[in-house]
């Protein structure tokens, strides 16, 4: 017998493995074209960004280095808050770096606002953001995204790096889930309630 296969719990394709490469591809090309002579630093928000670094990195044809951040949000219920904790630090100097920041989702952009500022203040020479996935119906702060992959709707999606309560990162494409996984009733839309203090 197999193992539960986690795409049983799929209610909806939003963006398949295909449409998300073709997406990267196109990213990659415009992030050539502005790091011309520059060797950007990507760093990867963990760990939602580890598919979307992953794969712009390889796909990216000029010389680059990496590195991880994780960070926490506290927020009251579902949203978050902007007062961010960081649980893994860069191991690089930012001095006169050009640093690009690779997120998997903005949501009220409060996070990555936080997180723009604090890169900013160790002395990068440029912060830039790409994103995977927006939700502009959410935004709360003006945080300018230099590249952004797709716009979503407002609802809770998992896959690519996403997850819900740790599962579903293994997913190739970006789905939202059965209500059933939440313990909610197949009727109701709604997504999972965060917990207050998630870790992104
Ligand atoms: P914000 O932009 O509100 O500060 O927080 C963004 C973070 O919230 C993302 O990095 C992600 O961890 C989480 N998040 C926001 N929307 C979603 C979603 O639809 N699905 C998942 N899995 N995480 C989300
Ligand atoms: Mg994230
Ligand atoms: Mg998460």
């Amino acid at each position: 017998m197999r193992a539960t296969d986690i795409a049983d719990d799929v209610r909806e394709l939003l963006l398949s493995r295909d449409d998300i490469q073709e997406r990267i591809a196109e990213l990659a090309r415009d992030i050539e074209a502005d790091y011309v002579d520059r060797t950007p630093l990507l760093v990867g928000v963990l760990k939602g960004a580890v598919m979307v670094v992953s794969d712009l990195a390889r796909e990216l044809k000029i010389p680059l280095e990496m590195d991880w951040m994780a960070v926490s949000s506290y927020g009251s219920g579902t949203v978050s808050s902007g007062v961010v904790r960081i649980l893994k630090d860069l191991d690089t100097d930012l001095t006169g770096r050009d640093v690009l920041i690779v997120e998997d989702i903005i949501d009220s952009g409060l996070t990555l606002s936080w997180l723009r500022a604090n890169l900013e203040s160790r002395g990068a020479a440029s912060v830039e953001i790409c994103t995977l996935l927006r939700k502009p119906s959410r935004l709360k702060v003006d945080v300018p995204v230099r590249y952004i992959g797709f716009d979503v709707p407002n609802e809770f999606v998992v896959g690519y790096g996403l997850d819900y309560d740790e599962r579903y990162r293994n997913l190739h494409d970006v789905v939202v889930l059965r209500p059933h996984v939440y313990g909610a009733s197949e009727d109701d839309v709604a997504g999972p309630v965060d917990p207050a203090r998630k870790v992104l």
